[in-house]
C-alpha cells in the first residue's frame, strides 16, 4: 500500500470512562493500532480529545464540569495525564509522539498558521506522531474550533491528508438515530452530506465528550470540501486502522469529489481569515470570477467598503450578494483612487494589476 498521510480523531468517550479516568484498555487499543499504522510506513497525526474527561475527577468533580473555569482547569490536569499515557504506550512501539495544543487564533493569524504548518511538517518528516488537541485551558468559548471533530477536519485539510478517520463508539452513520429508531439503516458509503442526512442525526454527544453524530457529519462536510475522504466508525484491535484504510472498516466511508489538493493559502482565506472590507463588482467581473476562472481586475469593481491594507482579505459581492473572498493586492485607499481615476479618464483607462489574483480567490 502506498504511503499515506492519515489523521485519526479519537473522542473522549473512546479514551476515558464516565468516572473521569483514562480507560487503559481502550486507550492502549488505539495507541497500538496507531503505532502499527506508523510502523508500516504511513504518516500519522492524532487529534485526541479527552483532556477534560481525563482530568475532572482529580480536581474533585463527580462529573464533567460545566463552568468554563472548571473545564479549563480539568483540561490542564487531563491533558498532561493523556500525553503521559501516550508517551508511555507509544514507547513500547518505539514511536515518539509530540503534543500540539491549538486555539482558533493560531489558525486565524496567518503567521501562526504558517508556523504551525511548518512545525507539523517537520515533525512528520522526522517520523514523529503529532497529537493535537484544542488548548482548552486558554480557549475563549466564543473562539473555539467548535469541537475536535471540526478541528480534525481542518487539520486534515491543512496537512493535505489522504484520509481522515473519526473513531467513535457508533459503527457509522445511520438514516436516523439507531438508539431510538429500530428502523434506522446504516449507510456504508456516502458521496454527499445532504441536509436530510444532517437532519436525521443526533446533536447529543456522550456524557464525557462534546460531539454527537451531527458534529461528525458537519466535520466530514468540511473535510469533503478540502478534498479529504473520511471514515466515521469504530473498530477493535491493533489492525483496526489498517482494516479501515483497506476499506474493511466497521462504519461509513465518505468519499471526496475532489481529487486535487486545495492549497493551504486558499484554505486559510476560505476558513480562517477575517474580512476587513467589501468589494462590489459588476456583472462582467462576477461572470469572469465565477465561470471563467479569471482574476478580479480593477475595472470590475464599482464600490469599496471598509478600510484594508494590501494582503488583507475582503468579501466580494456580486449582483445577487456575497460570491466569495479573496486577498487584495491593493489597499482600500489605492482602490478608491483607482476607481475615481477611472471616472476621470473613462476612454483611456487600462486595467492595472488584478485586485484579487485567481490563486488568492475562493468562491462561497
Ligand atoms: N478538547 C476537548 C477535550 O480534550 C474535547 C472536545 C471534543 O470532545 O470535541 O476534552
Amino acid at each position: 500500500m502506498k504511503k499515506q498521510r492519515i489523521v485519526v480523531k479519537i473522542g473522549s468517550s473512546s479514551l476515558t470512562n464516565d468516572n473521569g479516568e483514562i480507560d487503559q484498555l481502550k486507550f492502549n487499543d488505539h495507541v497500538d493500532a496507531l503505532a502499527m499504522l506508523k510502523n508500516i510506513g504511513h504518516e500519522v497525526i492524532v487529534v485526541s480529545s479527552g483532556a477534560v474527561a481525563a482530568g475532572f475527577s482529580r480536581l474533585g468533580y463527580s462529573s464533567r464540569p460545566v463552568t468554563i473555569k472548571g473545564k479549563q482547569a480539568a483540561a490542564a490536569v487531563g491533558q498532561s495525564l493523556l500525553i503521559q499515557s501516550y508517551i508511555e504506550r507509544f514507547s513500547k512501539h518505539a514511536v515518539v509522539p509530540a503534543q500540539i495544543l491549538l486555539t482558533r487564533l493560531d489558525f486565524s493569524d496567518r503567521e501562526r498558521y504558517n508556523n504551525a504548518f511548518a512545525a507539523m511538517s517537520e515533525l512528520l518528516d522526522r517520523g514523529i506522531i503529532p497529537i493535537i488537541n484544542e488548548n482548552d485551558t486558554v480557549s475563549v468559548e466564543e473562539l473555539t474550533f467548535g469541537d475536535n471533530d471540526m478541528l480534525s477536519a481542518l487539520v486534515s485539510g491543512f496537512l493535505h491528508a489522504d484520509q481522515l478517520i473519526i473513531l467513535t463508539d457508533v459503527n457509522g452513520i445511520y438514516t436516523s438515530n439507531p438508539r431510538i429508531d429500530p428502523d434506522a439503516v446504516r449507510l456504508t458509503h456516502i458521496d454527499e452530506i445532504t441536509d436530510e442526512l444532517l437532519g436525521g442525526t443526533d446533536e447529543q454527544g456522550s456524557k464525557v465528550g462534546t460531539g454527537g453524530m451531527r458534529s461528525k457529519l458537519l466535520a466530514a462536510k468540511t473535510a469533503h470540501t478540502l478534498a479529504v475522504p473520511v471514515f466515521i466508525g469504530t473498530g477493535y484491535g491493533p489492525t483496526k486502522l489498517l482494516d479501515i484504510l483497506k476499506g474493511h472498516g466497521d462504519g461509513t466511508y465518505i468519499s471526496s469529489p475532489l481529487s486535487h489538493v486545495i492549497n493551504t493559502k486558499r484554505q486559510w482565506i476560505a476558513l480562517h481569515s477575517e474580512s476587513t472590507g467589501r468589494l462590489y463588482v459588476d456583472k462582467g467581473a462576477e461572470t469572469a470570477l465565477l465561470h471563467n476562472g479569471c482574476s478580479l481586475l480593477p475595472a470590475g469593481v464599482f464600490k469599496v467598503q471598509g478600510s484594508f491594507e494590501v494582503g488583507e482579505v475582503v468579501e466580494v459581492y456580486g449582483i445577487e450578494g456575497l460570491i466569495g473572498k479573496g486577498e487584495v493586492t491593493y489597499s482600500s485607499e489605492q482602490l478608491r483612487e483607482t476607481i475615481a481615476e477611472r471616472g476621470r479618464q473613462q476612454e483611456e483607462f487600462t486595467p492595472m494589476i488584478e485586485v484579487i489574483h485567481r490563486d488568492r480567490w475562493v468562491q462561497i
